[in-house]
Order: C-alpha cells, then sequence, then structure tokens
C-alpha cells in the first residue's frame, strides 16, 4: 500500500460533498492528515443527510437546519475548504489533477470519488415529462411538496424503500394514492417475502391501492400536463401527481472516463481502493465484492457510505481498514420503523418473535445453522441484538430466537463477558 506523508504541497481533494464525501473529510483527519482538503459539490448546499426526504421532511415544511450535517463554518474549523457549486468534470490521473467545470485544473495528493448517484428515469413514452418528480435532492423535495399540496391522486411507480415510504407520506396528507411494482410483491429486491406481505397488508391497511405484477408502458399527458399512467396490460390509471421510484444509476463517469474499472458502479475491493493508489471511491457510485470472486454488488444506503468512506481515508493514508460490518438499513413507514441487519438471501429457515399482526416482530433468517440476518418492525432491542451478534461472529440458534423467554441482549453482553474474561 502506498504510505504518505501526513502533509505534502499537494491538497486532498474529494468530488462529491455528500454522506459520503464529508465523512471521507472528516476521517482523512483523524487519520492524520494535515494538509489541505478541499472538498467539491456541484450542490448549493453543505452536505446534508438524504433519508428524511422521503420521510418526515415530506410531512411538513423542510426545515433545511435539520438535515445539513456540517455547515461551511463548521467545515471550515475542521480545516476543510469547502467548494459548493462546483461540479468536477475530469480527473487526469497521469498529472493528478482534477478537472472543474470552469475548466480549472486542481492538483491533487488523493483523489475520493464520491459522487453518489442519479435517480433513474421512466423507459417509456412521456416518461421524462418535467412534473414527474423523482427524489434524491433537498430541491426535488420541496417539487414534491408543492406539487403534492396540490393534488388529490398520485401514482407511485416503483415500490422499494423510497417509493414505499412517499406512499404512506401520500396517504398521511389523505391523498389517493396507487403504487405501480413490476415485481409481484412490494420491497421485492430487499426483503424477504414475510416482510413483503406484512409491508402490503401495512399499505393496503391504509388504503394505498398496490398494482403489482405491472408496468408503465406510457405516462399520460394532456394539455402538457401528466394524467396518470397507462399500464402494459391496457389499463389506465388517473393521476395528478406522477412520482418514480425506481432506484439509482451510480455516478461512475469520472471513474469510468479516467480509466479506472467500472460495472454499473467504479469497482473497489473492502478498503474502498480503486486501482489507481491515489484514487479511492466511496458511496453509491461505487460497486463492490463481499469476498475476491463474489459478484459486485452496491449498498445503497448511509452506513455503506460511512465505512467505505473511514477506509478509504485510511487507505489514502497507506493503512488497511477494511469495512467488515454486516450491513444494516432501516425505513419509516407510518408509525412503523423496520431495521435489517446483514441479509435474508439463501435463508432455508426463518423464525419470528414478537406480534406479526400488530407489527411489533422480528424476523431471524437461518440457512441450515448459520444465522445470515434479521428484519425488525418495532422491535429495536432485537435489531441491536442482531447487529453485535453478526458483527462479533457470535452463535445464534433458530431455537434460541423461537423461545421468547431468552434475553438476545443480555445473550450477547453475557458473550461479551466470556470473551473479555478469556482475553
Ligand atoms: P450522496 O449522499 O448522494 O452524495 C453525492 C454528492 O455528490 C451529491 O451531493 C452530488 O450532487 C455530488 N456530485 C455528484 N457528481 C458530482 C461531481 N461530478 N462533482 C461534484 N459533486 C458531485 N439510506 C439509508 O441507509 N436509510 C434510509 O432510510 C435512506 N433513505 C433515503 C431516502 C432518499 C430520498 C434518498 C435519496 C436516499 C436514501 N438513503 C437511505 C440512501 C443514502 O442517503 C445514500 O446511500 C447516501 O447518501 C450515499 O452517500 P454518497 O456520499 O455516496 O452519495
Amino acid at each position: 500500500m502506498k504510505q504518505r506523508a501526513n502533509r505534502t504541497d499537494r491538497p486532498m481533494v474529494i468530488a462529491g460533498a455528500g454522506q459520503g464525501g464529508l465523512q471521507a473529510a472528516e476521517s482523512l483527519r483523524l487519520e492524520g492528515w494535515e494538509g489541505e482538503i478541499i472538498l467539491f459539490g456541484e450542490e448549493r448546499l453543505a452536505p446534508y443527510y438524504r433519508p428524511p426526504l422521503s420521510k418526515e421532511a415530506l410531512l411538513e415544511p423542510l426545515d433545511l437546519s435539520s438535515i445539513v450535517l456540517r455547515g461551511p463554518e463548521a467545515l471550515a474549523g475542521k480545516g476543510i475548504d469547502f467548494r459548493p457549486n462546483t461540479r468536477v468534470t475530469g480527473v487526469d490521473r497521469e498529472k493528478r489533477e482534477v478537472i472543474l467545470a470552469s475548466g480549472a485544473r486542481q492538483p491533487y495528493e488523493g483523489l475520493v470519488i464520491a459522487t453518489g448517484g442519479v435517480n433513474r428515469r421512466l423507459p417509456v413514452p412521456n416518461g421524462t415529462h418535467p412534473d414527474i418528480v423523482s427524489i434524491r435532492g433537498v430541491d426535488d423535495a420541496h417539487k414534491f411538496a408543492v406539487s403534492l399540496a396540490e393534488a388529490e391522486t398520485v401514482v407511485v411507480v416503483g415500490a422499494g424503500f423510497v417509493g414505499m415510504e412517499i406512499a404512506a407520506c401520500c396517504r398521511l396528507n389523505d391523498k389517493e394514492v396507487t403504487v405501480v411494482e413490476r415485481e409481484s410483491r412490494v420491497l421485492a429486491r430487499a426483503v424477504s417475502p414475510l416482510i413483503s406481505d406484512t409491508y402490503a397488508r401495512l399499505h393496503r391497511e391504509r388504503g394505498v391501492r398496490l398494482a403489482l405484477d405491472s408496468s408503465v408502458a406510457e405516462v399520460n399527458v394532456e394539455n402538457e400536463k401528466v394524467k396518470g399512467v397507462k399500464l402494459s396490460d391496457g389499463r389506465v390509471i388517473a393521476a395528478d401527481l406522477i412520482v418514480a421510484g425506481i432506484g439509482l444509476v451510480p455516478a461512475d463517469e469520472l471513474g469510468r472516463d479516467a480509466g479506472l474499472p467500472c460495472d454499473h458502479g467504479i469497482i473497489v475491493d473492502r478498503c474502498s481502493r480503486t486501482i489507481d493508489p491515489d484514487i479511492v471511491a466511496i458511496g453509491d457510485c461505487t460497486a463492490t465484492a463481499h469476498e475476491p470472486g463474489m459478484p459486485l454488488h452496491r449498498l445503497e444506503s448511509v452506513q455503506n457510505a460511512l465505512e467505505q468512506a473511514k477506509s478509504g481515508a485510511a487507505a489514502l493514508m497507506g493503512r488497511e481498514k477494511p469495512f467488515l460490518l454486516a450491513p444494516w438499513f432501516w425505513s419509516d413507514q407510518y408509525e412503523i420503523k423496520l431495521q435489517m441487519v446483514g441479509t435474508s438471501t439463501d435463508h432455508d429457515r426463518v423464525v419470528t418473535r414478537g406480534d406479526i399482526d400488530g407489527y411489533k416482530f422480528s424476523a431471524f433468517y437461518f440457512k441450515g445453522d448459520t444465522f445470515l440476518g434479521a428484519a425488525s418492525l418495532n422491535r429495536v432491542a432485537d435489531h441491536m441484538a442482531a447487529r453485535k451478534i453478526l458483527d462479533r461472529g457470535m452463535k445464534l440458534t433458530p431455537e434460541q430466537v423461537a423461545d421468547e423467554k431468552v434475553n438476545l441482549g443480555a445473550l450477547v453482553k453475557a458473550a461479551e463477558k466470556a470473551a473479555a474474561e478469556t482475553a
């Protein structure tokens, strides 16, 4: 690994001032970098937290101060030179310089690419109509709030987390909502059938119409205004607001144009390293493999951006700090908090605790005797215990989960105490 002095005459440069870019800047300081740090962001705002933009921020006027992670003064206080409204358009790896939209060049000592992603547009006739809302940044959330206030009926295309959270917000605003989803169940990419069924029931109880196994063939437009969607089977759903929640395209063009291997994201290892020792990439713009040789995947989550940023900052300073923690994620819909850790993929047994009908339960997934992951609805203690069990490589059996008298938190504490005594 390339060792680096704590300061050189070139700055560390970060392209993208989002969740990961901010963490990379702060982690570079923690890793001992004393030189200049420049954080380029194409948005006008200081780094902010996106999760509320499809949740509570849609229910009341958006308060920017509650989502900005660090304001310009706080950044300056840490010696981070934040440059908003500045798009990085290219990387000259030979000269170790980034190229800005203005044409100016900025030399770098090390470069972090943290450019996130852009929302996928609907690939159908009229699918790029400017009235169609798709939420990624604060301006989208503002646009959605204005459009929702004027709308009576909404079609949400895509039953992923963002789509289902937006559908919940629409119902909480008393709008008629139909969610159109190509798959046969909601949240299909991310959760097990049990959790999908639970969320389908929850949304139907709250008045959401679900059009599953259905795809949008066309967006209907009259007098230049969106009027609804036509489905592939010919059905027409009228709506005066259309929301696209069909996922993200990684913003990996800086890497691709600079000749870094990309495959739906800049390919990085578990230390966020690219093939260039002076460039790391982090967050939604990357693709990585759990183990060398395993299929590439992208975790579009706050935890992933933060942990890859910490690994990437360490890597630029010549230290190996792989991101090895079990992945976790959450989603808020109505009054239900879903928290997931690990995976449910390939499970052959699911054991539940709690009250499924009352939306207060956890599902623990096993393959044979191996505990893979858990999904918890309004069961924070279960989630925290499951995370510790996975992160510490502790054993958990289906029998322990099935027995509600077994306190999982106490199990974790006992195992930690035993480990401390033998250490
Ligand atoms: P971002 O935070 O997206 O930051 C990338 C930044 O780079 C952007 O500001 C972009 O404008 C800028 N940029 C792009 N290209 C350039 C360029 N060439 N030059 C300069 N700047 C550039 N995750 C969860 O874990 N839980 C949730 O509940 C959750 N909810 C979400 C809800 C919504 C509506 C959205 C949009 C995301 C949600 N996420 C959630 C995902 C999470 O926010 C992202 O995974 C995380 O922000 C990724 O961090 P990032 O740094 O990779 O990208």
